[in-house]
């Protein structure tokens, strides 16, 4: 590889917690080549929120680095209520989960049965006899023997500690509750605000919750892409129309760990990748991708084959969670995802592959680029895009070895390009005449050290030439 095909095609995305939310951090890591910053809504106050998101772009100014901001707002989300102390859950116990507190202590037995409230009215509607409930991300698990209208009924089958609030995960059940809540459109308004470029929209089940935030989006004028998170078995079940009407997806292996068979979770990763890839959209991997770096300095060999299994998918972006909110090595965790993706992507696999959304005229043409790109050792794509559609459509060819630079006069764009893979997003004027535009975004790159005298170029275009667009595929010589 020469300098102009040696850099990093896989996009790196950090969560930001206590661990990473400071001004010195966050130019160390936007230094270190972070992407995207996540901030998980989950966890987040509003004034936070807004501070933090001033700080990213202050630092990013600063560095000359802008990368892009993803909201993850919490979506529909069950919970226990408070308990008054920690109840120690035995296997075989019989438990109880209300939906309307206050009631009497119930007894089985001559025993008293102990429970908890919980947040969703419905739950005794919608869950059988049989079905399992999960609390605290799986850690406990109960099986429902019986229910009423103001409880259900279970035993345990693997006993914990159960605390206030915890996380309740009912796989295979179709939760009857709103996707884009009362507290999501609080959320998404400040981040609207604030001006985030992705929102991340949690236990999507269908088309429709996707359609829904866009029109949310659409009505307070935002430009935000969504992200449609794969969480639940429902989502799986509706993959492709998910795929279609989401700008790109994420696939959530947290909760999707629990909501599916474990055995699972690989075969719905690769068929999802390989949706994306179809389709024509960027797709993200998220969750434990480097957990034990929470706490240690050097990941497992499963986490880096984990991680090089990503790239090897031609995954848009890996996805950091717990590692950079609370972990002790944030910075470690960036180098060793660089460090990894660069590896793996030296060894290909380079064959070319036809997604099956390359129908349109355009995307034939570009498709031409790629190719030509493909055949010519060492080149790299030079595309301009105002709203980055052409940048998009190039990375969703995944072009094997050449980067894709991509030229825009938003930097709002510039920022949503940082997930697609391969893609590295410069600024540019693009209101010149389409050669002189050429001939700037060269020597742009020559001067920030990317092409040398006598590299070739791509150019993929449809720049305006007198009040009309022209698209062509050029091959250019740096000179
Ligand atoms: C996940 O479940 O993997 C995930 C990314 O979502 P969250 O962190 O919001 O639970």
């Amino acid at each position: 590889m020469n300098q102009l095909t040696n850099f990093r095609r896989t996009k790196i995305i950090f969560t930001l917690g206590p661990a990473t939310e400071s001004e010195e951090m966050l130019e160390k890591l936007i230094l270190a080549g972070v992407d995207v910053a996540r901030l998980n809504m989950a966890h987040a106050k509003h004034d936070w929120t807004r501070e933090v998101i001033r700080r990213i772009r202050a630092v990013s100014k600063k560095v000359g680095r802008e990368i892009a901001i993803m909201m993850d707002i919490k979506g529909p989300e069950i919970r226990t209520g408070d308990v008054d102390a920690p109840i120690e859950l035995k296997v075989g116990e019989i438990f109880d989960f209300t939906v309307k507190p206050g009631g009497d202590a119930s007894r089985e037995n001559g025993e008293e049965i102990r429970s908890v409230n919980v947040n969703y009215k419905d739950l005794v509607n919608d869950i059988h006899v049989g079905d399992t409930v999960l609390v605290d991300n799986g850690l406990i698990r109960l099986e429902v023997l019986e229910k009423d209208n103001a409880h259900i009924r279970c035993r345990v089958l693997i006993p914990g500690e159960l605390k206030s609030k915890r996380h309740i995960n009912l796989p295979g059940v179709k939760v009857n509750l709103p996707s884009f809540t009362e507290k999501d459109r609080g959320d998404t308004q400040v981040g609207i605000e604030e001006g985030i470029d992705f929102v991340a929209l949690s236990f999507v089940r269908e088309a429709k919750d996707i359609e829904m935030l866009r029109e949310y989006l659409r009505a307070n004028n935002s430009k935000a892409k969504i992200i449609a998170k794969i969480e639940d078995q429902t989502a799986i079940s509706n993959l492709d129309e998910i795929i279609r009407a989401t700008d790109s997806l994420m696939v959530a292996r947290g909760d999707l760990g629990i909501e599916c068979p474990y055995e699972d979770l690989p075969v719905i990763q690769r068929r999802a990748v390989k949706s994306c890839f179809d389709h024509g959209k960027p797709v993200i991997i998220a969750t434990h991708m480097l957990e034990s770096m929470i706490k240690e300095p050097m990941p497992t060999r499963a986490e880096i084959t984990d991680v090089a299994n990503a790239v090897y998918e031609k995954a848009d972006c890996v996805m950091l969670s717990g590692e950079t909110t609370i972990g002790k090595y944030p910075l470690e965790c960036v180098a060793i995802l660089d460090k990894i993706a660069r590896r793996i992507e030296e060894e290909g696999p380079f064959d070319f592959a036809e997604p099956e959304h390359v129908t349109g005229d355009k995307l034939k043409l570009l498709q031409s680029g790629v190719l030509l790109a493909h055949q010519i050792s060492d080149s790299g794509i030079i595309t301009f895009t105002r709203q980055g559609y052409m940048a998009a459509g190039l990375a969703a060819l995944r072009p094997a070895i050449a980067p894709i630079f991509a030229m825009t006069n938003s930097v709002a764009t510039l920022r949503q390009l940082r997930i697609l893979r391969g893609v590295e997003p410069y600024m540019l004027s693009l209101d010149s005449e389409p050669n002189d535009t050429i001939e700037n975004a060269i020597a742009l790159l020559v001067k920030a050290g990317r092409v040398r005298t006598g590299d070739k170029l791509i150019v993929a275009t449809d720049l305006l030439s007198h009040d009309r667009l022209v698209d062509s595929v050029q091959l250019r010589t740096v000179r």
